[in-house]
């Protein structure tokens, strides 16, 4: 076999060991721990045994390294029966790919294997109380004191706050500098005194999961922490990482999307009215059509994105695509999913209602649908100019 052919077959030896874990282990427990909005402690330690927390860090440093392509596929697999866990090894692969991007050797071997391994989880911190979309707002200030930097500041909203121990954190260590991202700098950030989750945040949806304040009191960070271990480049650091996270996002909206419509398709043959399956009326036909039609178009999105996420071309106009319309396409899918199920699709006794409360989130981060519109036009007004 070449290499190429070995590795395909790796890639679906693990996307189908994904499948069979998320059927027997996640399945059964996703409503109870769902509506109890507790965190899947056990579920942590599993994801650990696959290698997820390492799944796109490189094997030299631990992890599968896994293509976008495959990493994508184990996302929409997950997501299609619970997207929250989803959460718990992604923000960790972002604060990961972070630091195998453009973090020092010396980074990269003393952080990567700790964070492959799980036995160090975290995520990114960018968000702040008064700036998500114009990151370049961020008030979060670091200040040289000799060989360290003492942060101040607040983040908010930040996935895995609690239970992480480690996050890539977007500070300014110039906050005059003008343009504003020239200031900016991205540290990692262990917890310790100086550096706390100070709340968990209550949400509609993506229970279980905790998303947190985290805040930074005089906490004093090594200087060999600041990523990649210059000043100014924390901006295209953290944006660096969003066509992965994009794809990501889309992946869990295509996940979601894809569970509504599984189990739509199931209850529509199996609940009768007038005498007949409701799959047969023609009104309930057209939306199970609209809803596979969503998925199929989201799966190829994101497989375009992907692949040329994997072969190294630019991808920016892609995966905004995919972003916007898979995330779309997990909203609507649970909505109409809702109208099949009737009454009963407000009971929590149905997993539509998780679908229908975890799809919004998708349409806002790693960049708003908003955001992605304009992201697509400039892309295509850059690529076809006249
Ligand atoms: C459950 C959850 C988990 C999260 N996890 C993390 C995390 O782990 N780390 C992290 O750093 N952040 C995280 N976030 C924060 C998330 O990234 C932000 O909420 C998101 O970037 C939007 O920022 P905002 O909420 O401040 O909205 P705002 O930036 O205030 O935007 C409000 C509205 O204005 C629109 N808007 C803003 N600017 C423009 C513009 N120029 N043109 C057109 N429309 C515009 C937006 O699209 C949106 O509709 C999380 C959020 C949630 C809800």
């Amino acid at each position: 076999m070449t290499d190429h052919a070995t590795t395909a077959t790796v890639d679906q030896q693990i996307l189908d060991s994904i499948e069979r874990w998320v059927e027997r282990e996640l399945k059964p427990i996703a409503k109870k721990f769902d509506h109890a909005d507790e965190y899947p402690e056990d579920i942590v330690e599993q994801m650990k045994e696959l290698g997820l927390f390492g799944a796109t860090i490189l094997p030299e440093y631990g992890g599968l390294g896994l293509s976008a392509t495959t990493y994508a596929r184990i996302v929409m697999s997950i997501a299609s029966v619970w997207m929250a866990p989803v959460g718990i090894f992604n923000s960790h692969l972002i604060m990961a790919a972070c630091v195998q991007r453009h973090g020092t050797e010396a980074q990269k071997k003393k952080w990567l294997p700790r964070f492959a391994s799980g036995e160090l989880r975290g995520g990114i911190g960018l968000t702040e109380p008064n700036a998500g979309t114009d990151l370049q707002a961020i008030r979060t200030v670091a200040r040289r004191d000799g060989d360290h930097y003492i942060i101040n500041g607040t983040k908010t909203w930040i996935t895995n706050g609690v239970y992480g121990g480690c996050f890539g954190v977007l500070v300014k260590t110039n906050p005059e500098a003008e343009p504003r991202h020239k200031g900016m700098a991205m540290f990692l950030c262990e917890k310790g005194e100086g550096f706390v989750a100070a709340k968990k945040i209550r949400k509609l949806g993506y229970k279980s999961i905790d998303s947190a304040e985290l805040v930074f009191t005089d906490f004093r960070v090594p200087a060999e922490q600041l990523i990649g271990g210059i000043e100014g480049k924390g901006f295209q650091h953290a944006v660096g990482g969003l066509e992965l996270g994009r794809i990501n996002v889309a992946a869990r909206g295509a996940g979601i999307a894809a569970g509504a419509l599984r189990d739509a398709l199931r209850y529509a043959q199996e609940r009768q009215t007038f005498g007949k399956p409701i799959a047969q009326h023609q009104a309930i036909q057209l939306k199970l059509a609209d809803m596979a039609t969503r998925v199929e178009a989201s799966r190829l999105l994101i497989e375009q994105a992907a692949r040329k996420y994997d072969t190294g071309e630019r991808c920016d106009l892609e995966s905004s695509m995919a972003k916007l319309f898979a995330s779309e396409a997990g909203l609507e899918n649970s909505l109409e999913a809702m109208r099949i199920f009737g009454g009963y699709s407000y009971s929590t006794d149905f997993d539509v209602e998780r679908y229908y409360r975890d799809a919004p989130l998708m349409c806002i981060g790693e960049g708003t649908n908003e955001m992605q519109r304009i992201i697509i036009a400039r892309q295509l007004l850059e690529r076809n100019p006249v």
